[in-house]
């Protein structure tokens, strides 16, 4: 009789293999020739240089980044399917654009017409959210914001999306352009319409400028931190080399939020050393009074005993003192 194959070493053969073959699909990225829609809401000229000019210093998402990306990659065309078959007619899915003379290239899910907005149709973005990502755009969309409030989104990646938006409107000549938001957990979705706003989108083009004009001078912007650099791979590649803030590091810029946690933190230093004192006080109270029952000027000290399980599930009980203090 041949020995049973070991299942489980196999199994764990196959996926190794696929989540290689995951984390080598499309490895590197190499230098970028265009500035792409999708990162010009990165509000860094040094990195859209560092992108063009120094892409060895650019590392690609780790194979569990990837994973995530996929979720979204996979659910795009079945919702853009949803969308039309409740009866919208939806285009030009993922049609590219490129506009030269800023070198701006731009990949656009699809374009949808909402008659009540106009005859043509306007472009359509589809964005997977995890349920916290979610919450936050939901969270700004209910309380009457306008896309604006994105903008402004702790997590820096999110401020991106606007920009991506704006400028598909700008290179589309279209008034407005959508978000379809898709919770993957749920399966919940909303759509949230984006009027042009000119001056925004034209900041996006003055940026584009910039970056063609250092990529043609080869200099790479002097590095001025940001609230972008937390997330950003140039920041122990290139920018603060030597300055090591440790994995995840996440600097907190905004003067008044910092302030309130510096208050808070010192406070809690305070406390800190209150409670260690608090603690060796209380082990000399118990040392002197602990089983007894003392009157002392105003406090009561009283002893009390009971019998207590040693552990939930056991039989067997022990006596247990508690020395109680209260002002009489
Ligand atoms: S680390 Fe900061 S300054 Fe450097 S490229 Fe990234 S975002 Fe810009």
């Amino acid at each position: 009789m041949t020995d049973a194959p070991d299942l489980r070493a196999i199994e764990s053969k196959i996926k190794a293999k696929v989540e290689t073959h995951l984390a080598d699909a499309g490895r590197g990225g190499g230098a970028y020739v265009s500035n792409r829609a999708s990162e010009l809401g990165l509000a860094c000229d040094t990195y859209h240089v560092l992108r063009w000019l120094r892409p060895e210093l650019w590392q690609p998402p780790d194979v569990g980044l990837k994973k995530i990306f996929r979720i979204g990659e996979a659910m795009e065309r079945p919702n853009l399917r949803l969308v039309e078959d409740a009866g919208f007619k939806v285009v030009e899915h993922g049609r590219p654009y490129s506009w030269a003379p800023m070198k701006i290239s731009a990949h656009i899910d699809a374009k949808i017409i909402v008659p009540e907005l106009s005859p043509d149709p306007i472009p359509l973005e589809h964005k997977t959210l995890s349920p916290n990502g979610f919450r936050f755009f939901r969270k700004a969309y209910d309380s009457g914001a306008d896309w604006h409030a994105i903008l402004e989104a702790k997590y820096t990646a999110y401020r991106k999306y606007p920009a991506q938006l704006q400028v598909y409107e700008l290179l589309d000549g279209a008034a407005f352009g959508a978000w379809m938001l898709f919770e993957k957990a749920s399966g919940d979705f909303f759509f949230w319409i984006h009027a042009l706003d000119l001056d925004y989108a034209e900041s996006l083009l003055r940026r584009a400028e910039r970056v063609n004009a250092a990529v043609a001078a080869g200099e790479v912007p002097t590095p001025v931190r940001c609230d972008f650099c937390r997330d950003c791979q140039f920041q122990k590649s290139f920018c603060f080399l030597g300055q090591d803030f440790g994995p995840g590091h996440d600097v907190i810029l905004d003067p008044s939020e910092s302030a309130e946690w510096e208050a808070k933190l010192d406070r809690y230093a305070e406390l800190a050393s209150a409670a260690s004192e608090h603690d060796d006080l209380w082990d000399e109270i118990k040392e002197r009074f602990g089983g007894k029952t003392t009157i002392v000027g105003s406090w009561h000290l009283e002893t009390t005993t009971y019998l207590q399980k040693r552990k939930a599930q056991e039989a067997r009980e022990i006596e247990v003192s508690r020395l109680n203090v209260t002002r009489l």
